[in-house]
C-alpha cells in the first residue's frame, strides 16, 4: 500500500528502529513508547486491521506471536509482558495496517483506558 506508514517502514522507505526482521514479519521501536519497552510488530503483508484477517493469514498471525516471545526474551522481559492489539476505531487503531503492541518493563495495568 503506498500511503500506508507500515509498508514504508517495512520496505524501509521510512527508517526505525528495528528489533527484529524475516521475510514475513517486522519489529522495530514505536516512537511513542507507552512503557520502558514498547515495540510494534507487523506482518509485511499489508492486512488492514486485525478484522481484515482471513483463513489463509492464520499461520502468519500465529507466527507474530512466536516472534512476540522471542523478542520478549531477547529484550529481557522475563517477568511479564503484554502484546495488544487495536482494531478499528473503538479499539484505537490509529494506523490502518494489522499491528501489534509489545509493552513491557514495568507494572502494567488492568484494565486499559
Ligand atoms: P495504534 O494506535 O494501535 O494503531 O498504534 C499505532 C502505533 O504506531 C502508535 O503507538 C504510534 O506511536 C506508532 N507509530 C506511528 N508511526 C510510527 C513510526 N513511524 N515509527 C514507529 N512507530 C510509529
Ligand atoms: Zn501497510
Amino acid at each position: 500500500m503506498d500511503d500506508c506508514i507500515f509498508c514504508k517502514i517495512s520496505s524501509k522507505q521510512v527508517p526505525s528502529k528495528i528489533v527484529y526482521e524475516d521475510d514475513s514479519v517486522m519489529a522495530f521501536y514505536d516512537i511513542e513508547p507507552q512503557a520502558p519497552v514498547h515495540i510494534v510488530i507487523i506482518p509485511k503483508k499489508h492486512i488492514k486491521s486485525l478484522d481484515h484477517i482471513i483463513e489463509q493469514d492464520k499461520n502468519l498471525v500465529g507466527y507474530i506471536f512466536l516472534c512476540a516471545k522471542k523478542i520478549a526474551s531477547e529484550l529481557g522481559l522475563k517477568n511479564g509482558y503484554r502484546i495488544v492489539n487495536n482494531c478499528g476505531k473503538l479499539g484505537g487503531q490509529t494506523v490502518d495496517h494489522i499491528h501489534f503492541h509489545l509493552l513491557g518493563g514495568r507494572q502494567l495495568q488492568w484494565p486499559p483506558g
